[in-house]
């Protein structure tokens, strides 16, 4: 059994969508970034390269790569369950975090569930997703960033 981590934070300008966890969704702010911004699950496979103990997204993905530039995220985790395969691991659970201060989310929340179960290959009830606040200060809550934590745990199979 291994466990791993990953956190991602992006910077939010004025925009019209958001993608969390591979949904889109109408927002007036945009995160900046060089994939498509998804920072749920850029710390997503954070984790799970975290609990392989293979570097981490920059090393996989390096943003100096064209290859990578507007890059779904689904392609990211998708080649780090690959990886996790490859080394006869499986996901028993993952548990997340999103903080943002607005739009609220729980209306996403069960989508972007089953969309990050379906990508990982295991069930939905295996996939948690969280939503918090920024409480009006600092970065998150002033609506200047979006900030995605996740946890999981690598079964052998
Ligand atoms: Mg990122």
């Amino acid at each position: 059994m291994r466990i791993g981590f990953g956190s991602d934070l992006h910077r939010l300008v004025a925009g019209t969508e958001l993608i969390l966890g591979g949904i889109k969704f109408e927002s007036d702010v945009s995160p900046v970034g060089h994939s498509d911004g998804d920072a749920l699950l850029h710390a997503i496979t954070d984790a799970i390269l975290g609990a392989l103990a293979e570097g981490d997204i920059g090393s996989h993905f390096p943003p100096s790569d064209d290859q990578w530039k507007d890059c779904a995220s689904s392609v990211f985790v998708e080649k780090a369950v690959q990886l996790m395969k490859e080394r006869g691991y499986g996901i028993s659970n993952v548990d997340t975090v999103v903080h943002l201060e607005r739009p609220k989310l729980r209306p996403h929340i069960n989508s972007m569930r089953a969309n990050i179960a379906n990508l990982l290959g295991i069930d939905i009830s295996r996939v948690s997703v969280k939503a918090k606040t920024g409480e009006g200060v600092d970065a998150i809550g002033e609506r200047r960033a979006i900030k995605a934590e996740a946890c999981l745990i690598l079964i052998e199979i």
